[in-house]
């Protein structure tokens, strides 16, 4: 007798998910009936013109900001019934950050940027050692392990960047145009990187602006005033 295998709990569920944005004259939809769903191993690239809602629907999976109405569920758990503090902890435990400006902090060397992540979880200065040797060797950058962040080029910042990331083995990578700050040979570099871990099993999903950088991922959303324009296109194949 064959059964069907049971889906797996999607990574990121957003159902019906709409944020307004209000100063004191407008009111701005900034996302609206947004729906999405991200399966483990997945990776997504969202696309769309400035002002279209990425940064605030990255903003929402990565539960930096909460959504005016809808639901979010992370691997089955409902976000928006979480504490701040729950919602907090949920966040450090699964989620790796990889910002447009890198966003290492400039008083510590790549190695303690690398770090931190660990540190904030208590894991044990042995261990520590350990994983920050692995994910500078993954990344190739462990000839600069003791540079500050102002003694490497922007490529090399975005690979601690990358390896502070994932140190802690996250549920999902988002990354906000990883390579916005780059020349052409040092996007490929950091793209390449982000497809090493996808292939290791890693959830990713980035916005950019770059066509180039959309074709590493399985998948395209395109937005367009807070609502989904595409629902998927393969840029691989245009
Ligand atoms: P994108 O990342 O695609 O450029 P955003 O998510 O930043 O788009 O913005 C979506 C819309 O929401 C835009 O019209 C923007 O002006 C508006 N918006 C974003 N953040 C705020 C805010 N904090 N206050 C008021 N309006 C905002």
């Amino acid at each position: 007798m064959h059964y069907p295998t049971p889906k797996p709990t999607p990574v990121v569920e957003l159902k019906n998910i709409y944020k307004f944005h209000y100063t004191s004259t407008v009111e701005t939809t900034a996302l609206g009936d947004m729906s999405l769903t991200v399966a483990p191993g997945e990776f997504l690239a969202i696309m769309g013109p400035s002002g279209s809602g990425k940064s605030t629907l990255l903003n929402v999976i990565g539960m930096i900001d909460a959504p005016t109405r809808g639901s979010y569920y992370f691997q089955g758990k409902d976000v928006l019934s979480l504490s701040r503090r729950a919602r907090s902890e949920l966040r450090k435990l699964n989620m790796g950050f990889i910002f447009q400006s890198f966003n290492l902090i400039d008083q510590l060397t790549a190695r303690e940027n690398i770090e931190l992540p660990l540190v904030y979880l208590k894991v044990p200065v042995k261990e520590r050692n350990r994983r920050v040797d692995a994910a500078l060797a993954e990344l190739e950058m462990t000839h600069r392990a003791d540079h500050y962040p102002r003694q490497l080029s922007g490529g090399q910042q975005q690979r601690i960047a990358i390896a502070r990331a994932i140190i802690a083995n996250p549920t999902l990578i988002l990354a906000d145009e990883p390579t916005g700050n780059l020349d052409s040979s040092n996007s490929k570099a950091v793209m390449e990187k982000l497809r090493y871990f996808h292939q290791k099993g890693a959830t990713i999903i980035m916005v950019t602006h770059a066509k180039e950088d959309a074709a590493y991922a399985e998948k395209t959303i395109e937005l367009f005033d807070g609502t989904l324009l595409i629902k998927e296109k393969d840029y691989l194949a245009s």
